[in-house]
């Protein structure tokens, strides 16, 4: 039997808890799933006064331009790209 001194004991046992948290945490995060952050293609808008192409999520038919403050209503989608 080999000696064990206190600190060496107490190494021990810190990283054996810390090795076993290690690998708790890699099992339970493969797990989780992450969130997806998909962005609807038709809050983006573009002004017909100004061309300029801003983000508006809360309006859906008609929308003011945060530049040049005309309203815009929504293009078909095919000119959005
Ligand atoms: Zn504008």
């Amino acid at each position: 039997m080999f000696r064990l001194d206190v600190s060496m004991a107490v190494f021990l046992y810190v990283m054996s808890s810390l090795v076993i948290i290690f690998f708790l945490w890699i099992f339970f995060e493969r797990k989780a799933a992450l969130p997806q952050f998909v962005r609807e293609e038709a809050d983006v808008w573009e002004c017909t006064i100004c061309a300029y192409t801003y983000v508006d999520s809360t309006h859906h038919e008609i929308s003011q331009c945060p530049q040049c403050k005309s309203y815009n209503k929504k293009l078909p989608e095919e000119r959005l790209v």
